[in-house]
C-alpha cells in the first residue's frame, strides 16, 4: 500500500531520492513469514519508513543529495536505520533534503526540489523536507530526519506533522553523514505524538551505540505516560521571542492558543527568560560552518565522491574535484568555516561562538528551574514559495526558534495545530525541555495535538 502511495503521489511530491522498493517488499515478506510462524513481530513490524539520505542504508545510495556523491552506494548500515529495522519497520525509501543539510527549504538538493504536500508551489522545509513531505503525503507512516538547527522541528512544522529532535546523544549518529558533530542529532517525524513515540523507542533500543562515542544510554519507554494528565506542571514562555520581527500573527495566535489550552488542563504558564538568546543564529552560524568545513574536508576527489578526470596534478583534481561536486550553497558554509577558522580570525569569531555558546546553556538551566517546558513556535511562518527567500541570511534566520536547542543540545518536538487562519497552510508549535526530558516533551505535545 505504501508503495502504491508513493506511485501515486511521488509526480507531486517528490519526497524521495530513491525508492527501495526491492528492499521493501523483502522486509515485507519476511514480516509475513515470521507472523505466520507465529513469532512475535517487533513494535514497528511492517510500518513503512523513509530515511534521508544522509543514513547509510545497504543496499541503496548515500547521497546527501550531492552531486559529490550521487553514486555512492552505502557500504554499511546506520544505527538508527538499522534499529528502525530491528524493531520491524520497512524500509520504503530515501528522502530528499538540502544539500548536506545545508538549507530550510530542500530547494539546495542537487538532484530535483520536493514539493510541500498541501500546496506544490511552495517549499516542504527543511533540510529533512523529503523526510517531512513523504509522510504528511502519507506515502510512508514514519521517517526519520535529522536536525542540526532545526531541520525537523522546522519542515515538520510546514508539512503539518509531528518532528522530533531529541536531546544531544540520546540517538546515535553512527552512519549518518556529518554536518556539524556537536549539533547533529536524529529523530523522527509522524503524523501523531504516538507514532513518533514508538520511533523513539526504537532508536533508543538496545541502550548506547558503542559506535558513537558521544551516545548515551537512553532507558525510557516513550509510550509509558503518554497519556498523563499534564495538570501541576509548568509551561514556560519567553515574551521576548513571542515578539520577534517576522513572526506572523497566525502563528503566534496558534501558540497563544496551546498555551491556553494548557493551562485548561491544569498547567501554569510562566514567563521565563532567556536574555542571549538573540544571538544564538550568530552563534550558530559560526559553529555550524566551521564543524561543516572541517567534516566535509574528507571529499577530496579521491577517497569516495566525485572525481575530476583528466587532471595534471593531485592538487588539481581535488580543487576541481570539489568545485563541480559540491553545489552553491556547499561552498559558501565551507568557505566560511574556512575562514573563521583561519589564524587571527578564530579568536574574533569562533572562540566568542563557543562563549555564547555556554551563556546560551546557562540561561536555558536558569529557565528550567521556573519550569517543566519551554512552548514557543518553531517556525516563524508558514510554507514559503519556491524561491521567495533568495538571500541566504533571510534563509538563516528562519531558523530562529529552533536553533538555541541544538546549541545547547536539548530535545524539542514540533507539534501540528491546523490550518492558519490566514494562510490555511499548517501551523505549529514547539516544546523544548531540559536534556534528556524527552518523554515528558511528547506527553506535552500528546496534550496540545
Ligand atoms: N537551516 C539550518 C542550516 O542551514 C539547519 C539545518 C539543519 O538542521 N540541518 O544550517
Amino acid at each position: 500500500a505504501s508503495l502504491d502511495a508513493v506511485d501515486a503521489r511521488e509526480p507531486q511530491v517528490q519526497a524521495f531520492l530513491e525508492v527501495s522498493a526491492d528492499l521493501a517488499l523483502k522486509a515485507a515478506e519476511r514480516t509475513d513469514q515470521a507472523r505466520a510462524r507465529g513469532e512475535e513481530l517487533g513494535p514497528l513490524a511492517g510500518v513503512p519508513c523513509a530515511f534521508k539520505d544522509n543514513m547509510h542504508l545497504v543496499g541503496t545510495h548515500t547521497t546527501c543529495a550531492s552531486r559529490m556523491l550521487e553514486n555512492y552506494e552505502s557500504t554499511f548500515t546506520a544505527t538508527c536505520v538499522q534499529r528502525m529495522l530491528d524493531a520491524g519497520a520497512t524500509p520504503i525509501g530515501k528522502a530528499n533534503m538540502d544539500e548536506f543539510a545545508f538549507g530550510s527549504s530542500t530547494e539546495s538538493s542537487a538532484f530535483h526540489r520536493t514539493n510541500n504536500p498541501w500546496d506544490t508551489t511552495r517549499v516542504p522545509g527543511g533540510s529533512s523536507g523529503g523526510s517531512a513531505a513523504a509522510v504528511a503525503s502519507g506515502e510512508v507512516t514514519v521517517s526519520l530526519g535529522s536536525d542540526t538547527g532545526g531541520s525537523i522541528r522546522q519542515p515538520a512544522s510546514l508539512c503539518g506533522v509531528v518532528g522530533m529532535k531529541p536531546t544531544y546523544g540520546a540517538v546515535s549518529r553512527y552512519g549518518v553523514v556529518a554536518f556539524g558533530s556537536s549539533l547533529d542529532q536524529v529523530g523522527p517525524f509522524g503524523r501523531r505524538v504516538e507514532d513518533v513515540a514508538l520511533a523513539m523507542n526504537a532508536l533508543v533500543s538496545p541502550g548506547r551505540d558503542p559506535f558513537d562515542s558521544t551516545s548515551q544510554d537512553c532507558p525510557i519507554d516513550f509510550l509509558e505516560h503518554l497519556e498523563d494528565p499534564i495538570a501541576g506542571k509548568r509551561v514556560g514562555i519567553v515574551p521576548q521571542l513571542m515578539e520577534v520581527q517576522g513572526l506572523t500573527d497566525e502563528v503566534r495566535d496558534a501558540v497563544n492558543g496551546a498555551a491556553r489550552a494548557l493551562e485548561d488542563q491544569g498547567a501554569q504558564v510562566v514567563e521565563v527568560d532567556l536574555p542571549n538568546i538573540a544571538s544564538a543564529i550568530s552563534a550558530y552560524y559560526v559553529i555550524a560552518p566551521c564543524e561543516a568545513f572541517s567534516n566535509l574536508a574528507r571529499f577530496d576527489g579521491v577517497r569516495y565522491g566525485y572525481q575530476e578526470q583528466g587532471c595534471a596534478t593531485l592538487a588539481e583534481q581535488t580543487s576541481l574535484s570539489r568545485a563541480h561536486g559540491f553545489g552553491e550553497e556547499a561552498k559558501r558554509r565551507q568557505m566560511l568555516g574556512a575562514y573563521l577558522l583561519s589564524s587571527g580570525v578564530y579568536d574574533t569569531y569562533y572562540y566568542p561562538a563557543q562563549q555564547v555558546r555556554t551563556l546560551i546553556t546557562q540561561d536555558y538551566e536558569r529557565a528550567y528551574e521556573k519550569c517543566d517546558v519551554i512552548l514557543m513556535p518553531a517556525a516563524p511562518r508558514t510554507a514559503f514559495k519556491f524561491g521567495e527567500l533568495s538571500d541566504p541570511t533571510q534563509m538563516y534566520a528562519s531558523d530562529m526558534f529552533t536553533i538555541s536547542n541544538n546549541i545547547v543540545g536539548n530535545g524539542g518536538v514540533s507539534v501540528p495545530l491546523g490550518l492558519g487562519r490566514d494562510s490555511g497552510l499548517p501551523v505549529s508549535a514547539q516544546l523544548q525541555g531540559p536534556a534528556f526530558r524527552d518523554r515528558m516533551l511528547l506527553q506535552f505535545a500528546r496534550s496540545i495535538e
